[in-house]
């Protein structure tokens, strides 16, 4: 009789978890800028967190850094105009 109801309260404890706030799995962070991708936008980090409060989250996302695409117009734009960067 016990057992049969560890068993039961075991299984609803492993039993799919309700996602109370869409959490991707990944998040695509940019490198430079620190910030991270939304639906197709960028988002500053600290935006990021206030939304998802990823830290009340168990486990957060897996980051994985890439370089958006308006630092790589910087950088491209940066080495077509060196003497911009050394003045910066
Ligand atoms: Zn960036």
């Amino acid at each position: 009789m016990l057992a049969a109801m560890l068993r039961r309260s075991q299984t609803a404890r492993l039993g799919p978890p309700e996602p109370e706030v869409p959490m991707p799995k990944r998040l695509i962070v940019c490198t430079l800028c620190q910030r991270v991708q939304r639906g197709g936008e960028w988002v500053e980090t600290e935006r990021m967190i206030r939304e998802l409060r990823s830290y009340e989250l168990d486990s957060i996302p897996q980051l994985h850094g890439v370089i958006c695409d308006e630092c790589v117009d910087s950088i491209l734009l940066r080495r077509s105009e060196p003497s911009a960067a050394l003045a910066a």
